[in-house]
């Protein structure tokens, strides 16, 4: 670590107070806001946060800091869950939640133009009336910028797929003031470097994303949902698996384990279903077209144990199991009054979800863990929630052995150690072992290509 650095009344304070006004502020308050995301490592104060309007003032505030080698780190909701946002060589917090404007939406080409600040739930407000939606949909009140930054997904990857594959272009301020944009308008493009890819997942450490284009869907025809419980894990991720190797297009396929579905039917007070490994499932198409997939997946699901099939045609019924599939992060804490939970994310090629599953959860039984699962199955991707009591000495460490254990059981079967949350702090250790020293280096060439001071928020991704 390097010494922390004491900003006032140093020059970029000062400086800074000139375009952001009190924009700039060391507040206590404040800082204490934007000292880590939602995750288990300890806060670090940032020395001022700024809350910045436009593109123009984020170039200022960057040539600043490049100047005067302070450390900037990139804020958008704070949702994330690896300490990503956590300011650990402190500097300025760099909040872009004020950069909300959506300013192109072209209906023909189906895009949009967003500043990083808009979250997607204001996006499809936006959308709502002109038969589009984005479907890109993390189970957090997160913003595009933090999307963008973190490669996030969601319920509906398997069909739409992640962040990566939605964004077309970017507006990106480098570490010292400059500001490019990156890819285009066209749904295809073989000209030149990838940069859009390579700030995509960069986890604010190259650059600040200050607009985002988007691609768009259309609304489909029609929608259902189902849920469907079966007697043992097992017979759930079998399930996903042949319903994926059957090629059959379902828009989202989730799993909750027994446990996280016992959380849920408490948090969200869902009646009518047993505390067993349960199965949400959407289909999107024509009406015909849904009704050949639902009837395609029960014949799949009830040949390995599941019972109760159960549709969902009824907007308010698919937005009640919706909304209570995405509190079920909250629900799996409220399971343990008290604790607090790390997550894992576990990404697993789709042949070897049953492995990676089973032996994650019955090994943190036999080491006394309580944990619970909810799953983007259809991707192959789980996240373990590792409830703790954070009153108990050494139950902190213990969780973090547990969720090493679980990643690396997810590695050995030809994963990776994240699906969507990153790298942060809490991943840097596994990024070596998957991608290797060679390519580790690599990435690092790129890092100081783009950012020679260090100053971008320094300590994530790699282990410095
Ligand atoms: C209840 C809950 C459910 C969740 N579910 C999911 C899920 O299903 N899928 C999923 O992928 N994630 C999920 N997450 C994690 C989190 O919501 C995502 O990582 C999200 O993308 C973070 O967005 P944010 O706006 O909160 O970003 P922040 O947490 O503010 O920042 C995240 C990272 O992005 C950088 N950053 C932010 N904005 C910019 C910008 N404009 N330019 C450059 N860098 C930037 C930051 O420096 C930081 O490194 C969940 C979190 C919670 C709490």
């Amino acid at each position: 670590m390097t010494t922390p650095v004491a900003l006032e009344p140093d020059a970029v304070l000062s400086a800074a107070r000139g375009f952001l006004g009190d924009r700039i502020t060391t507040n206590a308050a404040i800082r204490e806001q934007h000292s880590r995301g939602e995750d288990s490592s300890p806060p670090t104060l940032p020395d001022a946060v700024a809350f910045v309007e436009t593109t123009e003032e984020v170039s200022r505030l960057l040539a600043l800091c490049h100047r005067h080698e302070v450390p900037v780190v990139p804020f958008g909701a704070g949702t994330s869950l690896e300490g990503h946002v956590n300011p650990v060589r402190r500097g300025i917090s760099l909040d872009l939640s004020r950069m909300t404007r959506i300013l192109e939406v072209n209906a023909e080409d189906m895009d949009c133009l967003i500043e990083p600040g808009v979250t997607r739930q204001q996006l499809n407000e936006h959308l709502r009336d002109q038969g589009m939606f984005f479907p890109v949909d993390p189970g957090s009140h997160c913003t595009l910028g933090g999307m963008v930054a973190t490669r996030a997904s969601g319920t509906n990857a398997v069909r739409y797929g992640t962040i990566r594959e939605n964004v077309l272009g970017l507006e990106v301020v480098l570490a010292d003031g400059r500001v490019i944009e990156t890819g285009g308008r066209t749904r295809k493009a073989a000209n030149g470097y990838d940069l859009t890819r390579l700030f995509v997942g960069s986890e604010g450490t190259l650059g600040v994303v200050t607009k985002v284009r988007l691609r768009l869907h259309g609304i489909p025809e029609a929608m259902s949902s189902a849920v469907v419980q079966f007697e043992t894990l097992e017979g759930a991720v079998r399930s996903t698996i042949e319903v994926m190797q059957m090629g059959i297009p379902v828009a989202r396929i989730e799993l909750l384990d027994d446990d996280m579905m016992a959380a849920a039917i408490a948090y969200s007070k869902l009646e009518g279903y047993q505390p067993r490994t349960t199965l949400f499932l959407e289909f999107h198409g024509s009406e015909a077209g849904v009704q050949e997939q639902a009837k395609a997946v029960e014949a799949i699901t009830s040949g390995h144990g599941g019972a109760g099939f159960r549709w969902a045609t009824d907007a308010e019924e698919r937005n009640r199991l919706w909304k209570a599939r995405h509190d079920s992060y909250w629900a799996g804490i409220a399971a343990k009054p008290g604790h607090k939970a790390l997550t894992t994310d576990v990404c697993v090629p789709i042949s070897r979800l049953a492995e990676a599953i089973l032996g994650a959860k019955s090994e943190a039984k036999e080491l006394g863990h309580f944990t619970c699962i909810v799953g983007h199955v259809g991707d192959g991707n789980f996240h373990q929630m590792v409830l703790y009591d954070p009153t108990e000495p050494g139950a902190l460490e213990r969780a973090w052995d547990m969720d090493k254990r679980i990643v690396s059981r997810g590695l050995d079967l030809g994963g990776t150690c994240s699906g969507e949350h990153g790298i942060g702090l809490g991943k840097r250790e596994f990024l070596e072992r998957e991608h290797g020293p060679e390519a580790l280096a690599v990435m690092r060439s790129l890092k100081q290509a783009l950012d020679p001071k260090g100053i971008m928020n320094p300590g994530k991704m790699f282990r410095n």
